[in-house]
């Protein structure tokens, strides 16, 4: 971070995927609102946060980050998000389970409301009309007055990231993350799923350790850190004047702290080394995610992580590999390397969703379960062969059952997609997929 930097001085720099916003007064006069309200989550937890990170920088934790691709303004009640969590809180049983350390729970909530596009307007019965940019800028119905961007749906993405930051505490306090209890959901899934015989030698030892455990007189309903989970906040930082209000300095330590969320990420058409994002992130002192692309150089990558990581601080970067089933084997490898060999202690995460996509027969947005599962393993084979950590995954997905994506145990197929295609924007996994994913990414840790 250079000398200079304040959290407004992105507005110097080129910057991509903005909304064109209509009246600069009111938008004006929401920045300086948002300012005045209160953090949304605190430095000291955003401390915790980066130490769990370190710990997977040195191949001692697994990071699982996942929620949905866009957060909607209209599906804001505590019983999806309770579904989300516990979706969440089952994978990650058992990946710490076959991962053998622990697991970093990051959600993409509370907050992710922002999205980037690939073009800036879409046709709609002939009209051409904005493409949807998130509930944080604009309405998702598809005329030319919903897309308007409203600077004052900003402070509604405040007030529904609050509500969510409090409703997950109230889940994680109170005893709904108890390792015994998600363990018996994750029994009641295998019980009744088509792989069920797959997963059950993975469950049974799961089922063995926690018996083992009782038996030496650990009570696990007693002890906190089997009975109370964190799982930490993350959004894209897309609308950096949103992040920029939020964005405090932090009297103890004299560092700027970004307070909408625990970790932001940079999302893969926003990471010019020279771009706005890129600065803007530079100068908060929270742990910083970075998509990397098919497209991206090694060049790009060093640049992108010397400006973020300039003292090479373990749990600072984390690098998301969004490769594509195609392209992972022959790409990523050279990409770590080089990171490595420049001294940064990343954390490299699997996003095998956002290079998997493609459009059905009938024209929905989807994902087939195999090939974000070959990205997986392509990733693993890549760190294995490098003997570097692949430090987690970073999954787009739902508690509801909705059939967005393709395939998985009880395989949703392409005439299903329409019956519950919910998503407000990429296709996500529903509960039994995630869970499906997750038992196979237990095989491939437990190899
Ligand atoms: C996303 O994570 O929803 C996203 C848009 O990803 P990417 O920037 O990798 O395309
Ligand atoms: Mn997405």
């Amino acid at each position: 971070m250079s000398l200079q930097w304040d959290p407004w001085d992105w507005q110097n720099y080129p910057i991509a995927q903005q909304p064109t916003w209509h009246s600069r007064d009111e938008l004006d006069a929401v920045r300086r609102e948002l300012s005045l309200r209160a953090p949304l989550v605190f430095p000291r937890e955003i401390d915790s946060l980066k130490r769990g990170l370190a710990r997977a920088a040195h191949g001692k934790a697994f990071v699982l980050q996942a929620g949905d691709c866009a957060e909607s303004f209209n599906d804001h009640s505590a019983a999806t998000i309770r579904a989300k969590l516990r979706v969440i809180l089952q994978m990650a049983v058992v990946l710490t389970y076959s991962s053998g350390v622990s697991v970093v729970k990051i959600g993409r909530i509370a907050g992710q409301y922002a999205k980037p596009r690939s073009s800036e307007t879409e046709v709609h019965h002939g009209v051409q009309i904005p493409v949807f940019r998130g509930h944080i800028v604009h309405d998702d119905r598809p005329t030319l007055e919903a897309r308007r961007p409203d600077p004052q749906r900003m402070l509604t993405a405040y007030d529904l990231s609050r509500a969510t930051v409090s409703t997950v505490k109230a889940l994680t306090e109170g005893g709904f993350s108890d390792l015994s209890r998600a363990h018996s959901w994750n029994q009641d899934f295998v019980a009744s799923s088509p792989e069920g015989e797959r997963y059950e030698s993975i469950a049974a030892e799961i089922e063995r350790a926690l018996h083992f455990m009782a038996a030496c007189g650990i009570d696990l309903s007693k002890e906190e850190v089997l009975h109370q989970i964190t799982l930490w906040t993350s959004h894209e930082a897309l609308l950096l004047g949103y992040e920029a209000a939020l964005t405090r300095l932090d009297p103890a330590s004299q560092r700027f702290y970004d307070l909408s969320a625990h970790q932001l990420w940079i999302g893969d058409r926003t990471r010019d080394p020279k771009g706005a994002h890129v600065r803007f992130a530079s100068g908060v002192a929270n742990p910083i995610g970075v998509k990397v692309g098919p497209s991206m150089g090694i060049s790009d990558l060093l640049d992108v992580c010397r400006e973020l990581d300039p003292d090479r601080e373990p749990g600072r970067l984390m690098l998301v590999a969004r490769m594509g089933r195609g392209a992972v084997r022959d790409k990523l490898g050279d990409l770590v390397t080089a990171v490595r060999d420049a001294g940064h202690p990343v954390v490299w995460l699997c996003d095998p969703m956002h290079g998997n996509t493609f459009l059905s027969e009938a024209g929905y947005k989807t994902r087939d379960f195999e090939d974000i599962m070959d990205e997986i393993s392509g990733f693993f084979e890549v760190h294995r062969r490098l003997g570097t950590w692949p430090g987690g995954i970073h999954i787009e997905l739902t508690g509801q059952d909705v059939t967005e994506c393709l395939g998985g145990g009880e395989e949703v197929l392409e005439e299903e997609l329409s019956r519950a295609y919910d998503t407000i924007c990429d296709p996500r996994l529903n509960a039994r997929q995630s869970l499906d994913l997750a038992y196979r990414v237990a095989e491939l840790l437990i190899r």
